[in-house]
């Protein structure tokens, strides 16, 4: 079978590049190993999508070349995709911080895409199970139900999370076979584990959240951080993640409004207990947990310097994570082909003409919130004006 362009992967970019290249007059073809197509879209924002964020900009983006989006997000906007979105009728609402849900259902974004690529003749073919990928003059690629060739090849087949959902290495594979650069893929938008006895003390909290402010590396997260069985999740860790590497240390303010130091002054002769008055500021649990960890009794019994200590101690909660729970949850892939081998403006390998890469694949990560989403939709699109 013979088309204009073969994309691998009907994924979030995959199939919005389908579109594009479709609506250009290209013939299409679109292969996927799995049985549902788009089965990510359908699991995101936790059945209601996610889709995009009114604050995308470069620097919501983790990429070793944190200026390589720029240009396919100033080209393809939330606005652009809110476009699509009322086209086709899709209810959405504003959750927080800019992020867009679908009111209903995922399923109504997969839809439309797929209504899309129905419009401008694209073909998609599930069941496609990829051997292997060969160019001559063009691309050929050879799955279990025949030969496809193409002029371009477009790889979308997304980072390596949730394999349950189709997920593989295929793409950094492909990559390699050409010759390009990857930067080492890490899990990202993941809960962190923390030490055995970090674990036993913690055991009792599973399940508490509280409002933090989580930093790591340079960056810092306001936000929930959750107590699990084996370390913290949460939305701030869950940020913080992506920036996280073995061996480094993250910092928690558990109490980012409050000045802590200045309620301990407050009270300083009060003969009122430290959990009591922890209490009235965490979960009772939290507060008695803490306390044994470091210590209770009437604050006037505490030294000045005590006081200053244990107070620093809920500003800058300083951890050292063992690990992270790796691909099976995370919510994304860190790391990826190396962008310095593709143009910005069409995705295309610099080194491989027709070859381009889209999506997570690619060595940009955004944060949580519809970054990722719209990274797959700006890319796909950059790739679909081109391929
Ligand atoms: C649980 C969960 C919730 C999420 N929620 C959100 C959210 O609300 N908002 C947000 O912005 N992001 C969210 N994300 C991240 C977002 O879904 C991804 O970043 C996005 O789907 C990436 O798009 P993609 O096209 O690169 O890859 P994908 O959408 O993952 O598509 C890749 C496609 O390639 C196919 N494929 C893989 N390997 C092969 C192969 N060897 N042969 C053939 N086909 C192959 C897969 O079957 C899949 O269909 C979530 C992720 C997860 C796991």
């Amino acid at each position: 079978m013979k088309a204009d362009v073969i994309i691998i992967g009907a994924g979030a970019s995959g199939l919005m590049c389908a579109a594009a290249c479709g609506k250009r007059g290209r013939s299409v073809y679109v292969l996927d190993h799995g049985e549902q197509v788009g089965a990510k879209i359908l699991v995101s924002g936790g059945g209601r999508c996610n889709f995009t964020n009114h604050h995308v900009a470069a620097e919501h983006y983790l990429s070793s070349n944190p200026q390589f989006c720029r240009s396919a997000l100033a080209r393809f906007t939330p606005r652009d995709f809110l476009s699509l979105v009322e086209r086709h009728n899709i209810l959405y609402y504003e959750k927080e911080a800019g992020q867009l849900f679908c009111q209903a259902s995922s399923r109504a974004i997969l839809t439309m895409l797929l209504k899309e690529c129905n419009k401008a003749g694209v073909q998609v073919l599930p069941k496609h199970v990829v051997d292997r990928v060969e160019k001559s003059s063009g691309f050929c690629v050879t799955t279990d139900q025949g030969t496809f060739d193409s002029q371009s090849l477009v790889i979308a087949t997304g980072g390596l999370s949730y394999a349950n959902l189709g997920a593989t290495d295929m793409g950094h594979r492909i990559a390699k076979q050409f010759g390009l650069k990857i930067v080492p893929p890490k899990p990202g938008l993941v809960p962190l584990t923390l030490q055995a006895n970090e674990q036993r003390s913690f055991r009792d909290l599973a399940g508490i959240s509280l409002d933090t402010v989580v930093s790591c590396s340079s960056r810092s997260y306001r936000g929930n951080i959750l107590f699990t069985h084996r370390g913290l999740s949460g939305p701030a860790i869950l940020q913080a993640s992506s920036f996280w590497t073995p061996g480094g240390r993250i910092v928690i303010d558990l109490l980012p409004d409050i000045d802590i130091h200045a309620v301990f002054q407050e009270k300083r002769s009060s003969k009122m207990e430290m959990q009591n008055l922890l209490a009235a500021y965490f979960p009772k649990r939290f507060a008695q947990v803490w306390c044994e960890l470091h210590s209770t009794r009437p604050l006037n019994q505490y030294s000045e310097k005590d006081l200053r200590t244990i107070a620093e101690l809920l500003h800058a909660w300083e951890l050292a994570p063992v690990g992270t729970e790796g691909y099976r949850v995370a919510e994304v892939t860190a790391g990826g082909v190396d962008t310095r081998e593709l143009s910005s403006k069409t995705m295309e390998a610099r080194a491989v003409p027709g070859l381009y890469f889209i999506g997570e694949v690619v060595d940009v990560t955004g944060e949580l919130g519809g970054y990722n989403l719209h990274w797959a939709w700006a890319s796909g699109h950059a790739a679909g004006e081109f391929a």
